[in-house]
């Protein structure tokens, strides 16, 4: 295995094969100083488990000498094994302030999620099919109240350094996404901003009090200020490691001005709605992947706006997008 070590930081890559379109999942053992950090803790089951304390054995080291966690972002497949992990060492878990009501599975903020979430699907046109998944977010909230993190959470304050590294906001993919770069190799610790082999999705979240975040925009403006760095590895949350992260920002921001510009043709053409956009556009995933496809559509169709390329009209409750 490659070492990636400095006069600073070693990190140490914990790569956990994975059998969906995201390849692997990743998460990093950092020493630094006297320090063990683990970034980002893997999915919560045996693989992912087994894959740490391997890496642990095999490096002299054991769950116990750990002394903090860092949380690239709240999702279910980067913070896996917190609550194992905080159960045998009560060590601090450094996290976003946003990350908090969603770590902590916060009833109140889940139910305005859940409401604001009712709110988008209606306007833009979902009917039925909104509906349907807003009834699954809601049976989702009841089903996962026991993956709600109790860990001793501390939220990172992004204007000084942690454990040598400098702090990034990057939200975009997530609203609490952070990335941490290490100025001595310029290495990115990047969550999944950046994946080699896909590109991540800038899905729609409200902010804190309710409103809609433009998180595609946020997933650009996080990409383009990445451009400003003098990268030369990403260690990204799925997937190999990427040697040419710049080509690869380019071209993922590529990528969506030509997305946005297929779907400006098909409002050209008259297609109005956010659903009937999604549906023409995703075709049958627009079924079975529904609120990924409507991140998509969402985040596309807030671009445009930003732009001044389409504005939008309420009618009957539901927003008519024009060219
Ligand atoms: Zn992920």
């Amino acid at each position: 295995m490659r070492e990636f070590k400095n006069s600073k930081v070693e990190i140490i890559p914990i790569i956990v094969p994975d059998h969906t379109s995201l390849k692997s999942i990743n998460y990093y053992l950092v020493k630094y100083d006297h320090e063990l950090i683990l970034v980002d803790a893997g999915l919560n089951n045996n693989d992912s488990l087994h894959a740490l304390e391997h890496t642990l054995q095999c490096n002299d080291l054991s769950i116990h000498d750990l002394t903090a966690i860092i949380l690239t972002h709240h999702h279910i497949d980067h913070v896996g094994l917190v609550n194992h992990i905080a159960s045998l060492t009560p060590i601090p878990v450094y996290v976003h302030s946003e990350s908090i009501p969603r770590l902590k599975r916060d009833d109140s903020f889940l139910q305005m999620r859940i409401e604001f979430f009712s709110t988008l699907y209606e306007q833009m046109g979902c009917g039925h099919t909104g509906r349907k998944q807003v009834n699954y977010l809601q049976q989702a909230v009841k089903k996962n109240k026991e993956l709600a993190i109790h860990a001793n959470l501390q939220v990172i304050d992004e204007k000084n350094k942690l454990f040598g590294f400098e702090i990034f906001e990057v939200p975009g993919h997530a609203p609490d996404q952070i990335a941490l770069f290490d100025r001595t190799s310029n290495w990115l610790i990047s969550g999944d901003l950046l994946i080699n082999h896909i590109s991540s999705n800038a899905l729609v979240e409200p902010d804190q009090s309710g409103k809609q975040m433009h998180t595609l925009i946020d997933h650009m403006n996080s990409l383009h200020n990445c451009l400003s760095l003098p990268i030369k590895l990403v260690f990204p949350g799925h997937g190999v490691l990427i040697e040419k992260p710049m080509e690869l920002i380019q071209k993922r921001l590529q990528g969506i001005e030509e997305k946005a510009e297929r779907i400006l043709l098909l409002i050209q053409e008259g297609i109005s709605t956010g659903s009937e956009l999604a549906q023409t556009y995703y075709k049958n995933k627009y079924d079975t992947q529904f609120s990924l496809v409507m991140s998509e559509i969402i985040g596309h169709l807030d671009y445009l706006e930003a732009k001044g390329r389409i504005h939008k009209d309420m009618k009957k409750g539901i927003w008519h997008y024009t060219a």
